[in-house]
């Protein structure tokens, strides 16, 4: 499963960069998902769940951000969103806009962390 190995390397870089947050419990998890990136947001949930099991990210939410697909279009001179995402076209002239600038990303976008409370 396509999902299950890009939640197995969001976890790896989120444990990574957990020991400068030493005692820190993960809370949030968000990702920026574009609407190119050919993932399903469920099974996106259901892998995060398994995959975070005895980790220091177990009970963390993952929030999905959706982008959408954007194309340039050279016509128009502007970013235009996609319509149909089967056919890469720009929807206010109709000219063929093969030039994607946004709609890909698969990234984290940000963490929210709780510090651990710093005892004396
Ligand atoms: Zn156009």
């Amino acid at each position: 499963m396509h999902e299950l190995s890009i939640i197995a390397s969001v976890v790896d870089s989120v444990l990574d960069s957990l020991p400068q947050y030493p005692g820190a419990r993960v809370l949030e998890v968000r990702l920026r998902v574009g609407a190119l990136a050919a993932v399903v947001e469920d099974s996106l949930q259901f892998c995060y769940e398994l995959a975070v099991r005895g980790t220091p990210l177990e009970g963390s939410r993952l929030v999905v951000s959706a982008v959408p697909a954007r194309v340039y279009c050279p016509a128009c001179n502007k970013l235009s969103e996609l319509e149909n995402l089967q056919s890469f076209r720009c929807p206010h002239c109709g000219q063929p806009a093969p030039d994607l600038r946004q709609g890909r990303e698969l990234q984290i976008e940000s963490l929210e962390i709780e510090e651990a409370e710093v005892t004396p």
